[in-house]
């Protein structure tokens, strides 16, 4: 049987491999919303220091069914960027609607340092962004929730929100009421008031704050304006490509709308159905204290998310501060070690490769 990680190569570079298993054992030790709380306050410190990075939209790749990216970025020291897809459709497959993986990378010498995942990680991390958005943007003292859209992201939202905002009661809608029943055994048990509801109209009535994490790749109309009342929250989060949003525009046009990077929101996210000079904010310049966030407590905030490449930067620092400091993850050999560096030739010879684990037992 092939035994991937059992003998660390000696003329690789150095590289931590986490894996999905080391993230769960590190959420385990460190707890999640411990975990998510400590990604927010990753994002927010780098949020903080906006201008050191050198930022892009994210590089993307169309299909009919769904999307894949590339998201770099780095400052002066560290390079990361995400490997990420977007198919709604593939729940009905058997696979995720979204998967992922990134790596983090010295700036001074290009070398990589950690390769990980980033499925459970985007949830963390999109979790943490959420919510450090709306303690950012909200109301003080928002109690209840609706969470449209139950799929995999959504306990990761609800965790976060009960955890970071106090949020106690969350109000359930999916159009496949299976998702629906998945979170209530999922969240069963952590404190929250949750309620089912039929539609999304009916999750949003009453709530402080409403969250969308529905996957479809369309123009969908989950929120309209008749379903927005003063001083709410709306935290958008699965309108995130071209021809795939969840707000009518009308209810763009009703409040204030912050976005993470402009050049890639206006690309990918519900403000793509405005024009180009529809006024938005980078929610940068909010924590920053450039410009305030909202203005009254009747005022809407719309949060309209898309993931930004920073969000993974600071995932991937964190994890690997964590793996770190708790001794998670394995070598990885993937960069050859030389020891005359010009000598790449040199390094085709079998003498060279160190033992390595056999392919069969
Ligand atoms: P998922 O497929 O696991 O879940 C999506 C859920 O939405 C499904 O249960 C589906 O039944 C439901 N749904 C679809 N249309 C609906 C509708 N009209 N009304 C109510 N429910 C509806 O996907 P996921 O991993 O949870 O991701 C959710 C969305 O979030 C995706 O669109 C994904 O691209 C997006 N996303 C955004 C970010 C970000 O940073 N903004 C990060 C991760 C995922």
């Amino acid at each position: 049987m092939f035994k991937p990680h059992e003998t660390p190569m000696s003329n690789t570079l150095p590289l931590i491999h986490l894996s999905p298993n080391d993230v769960v054992r590190l959420v385990h030790r460190i707890g999640l919303p411990q975990c998510i709380a400590g990604v927010a306050e990753r994002i927010e410190q780098d949020f903080l220091r906006w201008s050191e990075f050198d930022k892009s939209a994210r590089v993307a790749s169309h299909s009919p069914d769904g999307v894949v990216e590339l998201m770099p970025i780095a400052d002066a020291t560290q390079f990361a960027f995400k490997y990420v897809n977007g198919h709604p459709k593939n729940t009905t497959l058997g696979l995720p609607t979204v998967m992922a993986f990134g790596v983090l990378a010295d700036v001074a010498t290009g070398a990589p340092i950690m390769l990980s995942e980033l499925t459970l990680t985007t949830a963390i991390r999109t979790a943490a962004m959420s919510s450090l958005a709306a303690r950012t943007l909200a109301r003080p003292g928002c109690r209840t929730m609706a969470l449209i859209g139950n799929g995999a992201q959504s306990e990761f939202q609800a965790m976060a929100f009960r955890h970071l905002l106090n949020i106690q009661s969350i109000r359930l809608y999916d159009v496949d009421k299976a998702a629906t029943n998945k979170l209530l055994s999922n969240l069963e048990g952590f404190g929250l008031d949750l309620v089912v509801c039929n539609s999304a109209a009916e999750a949003a009535l009453g709530a402080d704050i409403i969250t969308t994490v529905t996957a479809d790749k369309t123009n969908a109309t989950i929120i309209s304006p008749e379903m927005v009342t003063p001083g709410v929250h709306i935290n958008a989060v699965g309108g995130d490509c071209p021809g795939k949003t969840e707000l009518h525009r009308g209810v763009l046009e009703m409040g204030k709308v912050f976005v993470e990077y402009e050049p890639q929101s206006r690309i990918e996210g519900d403000i793509q159905q405005m024009a180009a000079d529809f006024p938005v904010t980078e929610l940068w310049r909010v924590l920053t204290g450039h410009v305030p966030a909202r203005h009254s407590a009747s005022q809407i905030t719309i949060f309209d998310s898309v993931g930004f490449a920073l969000e993974d930067y600071s995932a991937l620092t964190f994890l690997y501060e964590k793996a770190r400091s708790y001794g998670f993850g394995r070598d990885l050999a993937l960069i050859p070690a030389l020891n005359d560096p010009k000598n790449l030739f040199g390094a085709l010879e079998l003498a060279s490769i160190a033992p390595e684990p056999s392919l069969v037992d």
